[in-house]
């Protein structure tokens, strides 16, 4: 069987994080941080370390198998690839449960913002250009571009745009220069994209692996595991404070007539307040432990 190839930025905000996915899915890899590729020992798998940038076209133009990429540059090379004609089918399998943002407009404090109209026929400076035309064109707007690949924010004060468009996610870099965010044109998170080229069934095989490896992760990131000591009274009401714990374990406590112990895995976290509550309703013993792996 051909090995599975799997692409992934380099460094940057998604790398650790994307890298953490797989290796918490049994991909075994040997990193070195001076290659392109890294090969899986205990898997039929080559990772792919590259920009970010590179990664929709690498799995549209089916030279790996899978990828793991922010939806906003996704989207970006999509309506780019539209935009020059050229081909730009794939598949996304999943979205993931980190690398959120949102592309949003910021102008400077001194910008008499009246809503998206005030910036039209303006000049923004953007690294996505596709998603921010497909958007000012949606609202019936034109702009003038400039497109720059980094330091986006400082293009105001530099004279170069009379707007942005860039990624946010707490506003710090925003801030800090002196920028206010006044629409947001799209929200992103980081997602798996799989080649919709034609791909073998051992291949495919071991892709339906894989992802239900990933959504184990993500459920058990999700889910908690909790055990307490209930009054027999009071059951039911302390069960139901507990977020989709279906059918809990109920087990006899040794000299307790009154009382039971109850493990529950609950679909959320268990939060302070809650177990307040649980307190409350007489339970005692309340222990949240985290899941490691997860299957149905
Ligand atoms: P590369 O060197 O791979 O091209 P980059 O500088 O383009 O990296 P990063 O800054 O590492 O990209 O961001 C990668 C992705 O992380 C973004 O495309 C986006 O999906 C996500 N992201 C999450 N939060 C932010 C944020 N505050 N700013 C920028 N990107 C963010
Ligand atoms: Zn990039």
């Amino acid at each position: 069987m051909t090995r599975l190839r799997i692409a992934l930025q380099k460094s940057g905000r998604l790398a650790t994080e994307s890298l953490k996915l797989l290796k918490k899915c049994g991909i075994r890899l040997n990193i070195n941080e001076q290659r392109l590729i890294a090969h899986s020992d205990n898997l039929p798998i080559d990772i792919l370390r590259v920009r970010d940038d590179d990664i929709p076209g690498l799995v549209m133009d089916g030279v790996v198998d899978i990828g793991i990429v922010g939806e906003n540059v996704l989207i970006e090379e999509q309506y780019e690839r539209e935009f020059i004609n050229k081909a730009a089918s794939y598949e996304k399998i999943r979205v993931l449960d980190f690398g959120q943002c949102r592309l949003s407009l910021a102008v400077t404090s001194e910008f008499d913002y009246q809503g998206i109209e005030s910036l039209n026929k303006l000049r923004i400076a953007t690294s996505y250009p596709n998603l921010l035309r497909k958007f000012m064109s949606s609202k019936g707007y034109e702009f003038e571009d400039c497109k720059l690949k980094g330091s986006v924010e400082v293009a105001p004060r530099a004279g170069l745009a009379d707007a942005i468009c860039d990624l946010v996610s707490t506003g710090a870099t925003l801030e800090a220069n002196g920028l206010i965010e006044k629409d947001v044109i799209f929200r992103s998170r980081a997602c798996v994209i799989q080649s919709a080229s034609n791909i073998d069934q051992t291949k495919q095989e071991l892709i339906n692996k894989i992802m239900s490896r990933i959504n184990g992760v993500i459920q058990a990131k999700e889910s908690k595991y909790i055990m307490l000591h209930a009054p027999k009274d009071n059951l039911q009401n302390i069960i139901n404070l507990l977020p989709g714990a279906g059918n809990p374990t109920i087990m006899s406590l040794t000299n307790r007539e009154d009382m039971v112990a109850v493990h529950a895995v609950s679909s959320e976290d268990i939060f302070w307040d809650t177990m307040e509550e649980l307190k409350l309703l007489g339970a005692s013993s309340i222990l949240i432990l985290p899941i490691e792996k997860m299957m149905g």
